[in-house]
């Protein structure tokens, strides 16, 4: 299987419905498939053979659907690049991943010196956006100048990405992923049927450059239908793009559901016609969850767990689990493309209700990581990917995500996991959004810390809020210090960066950040 294959399909079945809604402009699939085709003739021209990496720097744009596709269509390999980084940071990823090809929307413009600078093995850059000139490489351009050109037909396990992972723990790793990855686990996903509505309309809001809002485009591009594309977050235009458009289906990362639900501007806006809004990536609270069902009744909610090396679905929890007692806190049961376990240091399992690393198998597990053989052998150890997560497992196979081990907080020698606490602080009214973190403590060697930002017009104390945990989870889990602020630090793909949050104190106790 290759990923061009569904929209050829498309174009065949449904050569009239729109493969794209970007602002005013509408492309069909016939129209899209004959773009792709002719894209893909030109960076051939330009020297692309067969596994050569292309580049894309922009925000979501419907063009961006296209490169996806164009790329392996003309034989080569898509990187595409986080767009809140630096240029010191696209200039690493460009180099570290030898890019030869980068296509860049207008929007970056002023990036591409300092870019080539750092990054000089990238020979051509082909500019998109509407107001580019009619220049050698404008991409309107190049798409006019050529005539299509067959499929390459790269599939199976031909590399067709190297994503970056998100970088919320450190410098981010190009994740080497294939067809078959990327197929595996966009059917299995698709497979449940909770993920996308047969020939529905999917909003893409969340960045079309990180895997999440990836992966709902691999499973649209098989299941058919339309892509509605926005081009980035913000309550006002996703409202207006769902009523619009009558978007069917979302990805929402956590934090997208809780400034969209929370929001007093795009409290107007007919949301109803969402039927399936899946989330993932980070922990939700249950109390964001719970007004998000208010506000969007006519949607089900299903959550995913995975990880960019994992293509990136590894379970789900459909939208009946939503409903079952003790379960919301939990990320689904394996996705049926996926195995699971929960094991020890050495690799042997833990048992039901034990708290161990989370590692999954089968055909949705990366390559690998690009340039670093000894990282990916250690991740993959065994055959199975080690996710660097901490989670249990029930007795029916619910996995239950409780931290990323990295981030988990030992306090006189009890385990935190802040996961946890992040939940009980968030059912507090006045509390908006909160990350919980370990701080050096001379008593207990590290203190729970929580960060909280307070809600518009409500307002708390650190000692309500501790109280109100105290009613809610054991004592030595409350946080013993907060701390309130107006906005969380928040990465590219929307996650809240706890080391940032830790780095001060780490620093002043001279031990260093992990
Ligand atoms: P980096 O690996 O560079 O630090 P990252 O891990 O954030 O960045 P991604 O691959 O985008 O990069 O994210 C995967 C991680 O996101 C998982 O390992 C897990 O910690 C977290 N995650 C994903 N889905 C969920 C979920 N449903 N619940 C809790 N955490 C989740
Ligand atoms: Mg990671």
């Amino acid at each position: 299987m290759r990923l061009t294959q569904g929209p050829t399909r498309a174009a065949q079945q449904t050569p009239d419905l729109a493969a794209t809604v970007f602002g005013g402009r509408t492309r069909t699939w016939r129209e899209s498939q004959d773009r792709v085709a002719r894209f893909a003739a030109a960076l051939r021209a330009l020297g692309v053979e067969t596994g050569d990496r292309v580049a894309i720097l922009s925000l979501n744009r419907d063009d961006y659907h296209e490169v996806q596709l164009a790329v392996p269509w003309s034989g080569g390999v898509t990187v595409p690049v986080n767009t809140r980084w630096s240029v010191e940071e696209i200039a690493f990823s460009l180099a570290d991943s030898g890019t030869r090809v980068l296509i860049v929307e207008h929007t970056f413009r002023t990036m591409v010196p300092g870019i080539l600078e750092r990054a000089p093995g990238v020979g051509t850059v082909i500019h998109v956006g509407d107001d580019v000139g009619d220049g050698e490489h404008a991409y309107e351009d190049l798409i006019a100048r050529h005539d299509p050109v067959p499929d390459a037909l790269r599939g199976g396990d031909d590399l067709a990405a190297i994503y970056y992972t998100g970088g919320t723990t450190g410098r981010p790793k190009g994740v080497m992923l294939s067809h078959a990855n990327l197929l595996s686990s966009a059917l299995g996903t698709a497979a449940t049927e909770h993920f996308l509505v047969p020939g529905g309309r999917l909003l893409h809001t969340a960045p079309m450059f990180h895997l999440a809002d990836g992966a709902a485009w691999v499973a649209r591009n098989l299941v058919g239908g339309t892509h509605v594309i926005v081009p980035g977050f913000d309550p006002v235009g996703v409202g207006s793009a769902v009523a619009e458009h009558e978007v069917t289906d979302a990805l929402l990362v956590p934090t997208m559901i809780q400034m969209l639900v929370d929001s007093p501007e795009a409290a107007s806006y007919d949301l109803s016609s969402f039927q399936r809004v899946v989330y993932g990536a980070s922990p939700i609270s249950e109390a964001v969850l719970d007004r998000a069902a208010k506000r969007l009744p006519t949607a089900e909610f299903s959550q995913l767990y995975g990880m960019t090396e994992l293509s990136p679905v590894c379970t789900i929890l459909t939208p009946d689990d939503h409903g079952r007692d003790g379960l919301r806190r939990s990320a689904g049961r394996a996705a049926p493309h996926s195995e699971v376990r929960v094991v020890d240091d050495e690799d042997r399992d833990v048992p039901p209700g034990t708290v161990g690393e989370i590692v999954s198998r089968g055909p949705h597990v990366m390559l690998g990581y690009w340039n670093r053989p000894e990282e990916t052998d250690t991740a993959l150890r065994g055959g199975w990917m080690h996710t660097g997560d901490g989670g249990f497992l029930d007795e029916h196979g619910y996995l239950f995500v409780v931290d990323r081990i990295k981030d988990m907080i030992v306090s006189g020698g009890e385990n935190v996991y802040s996961a946890e606490v992040e939940n009980a602080l968030a059912r507090h009214p006045a509390v908006s959004s909160c990350a919980v973190i370990g701080v050096p403590d001379e008593q207990w060697g590290e203190r729970v810390h929580a960060v909280v930002v307070i809600a518009p017009g409500a307002s708390t104390t650190a000692e309500e809020l501790r109280d109100h945990c105290r009613a809610l989870i054991a004592g030595y889990k409350c946080p013993r210090s907060v701390e309130f602020v107006e906005a969380l630090p928040i990465s590219g793909a929307g996650k809240i960066l706890k080391r940032e949050l830790r780095a001060p104190y780490w620093e002043t106790a001279g031990r260093g950040v992990s």
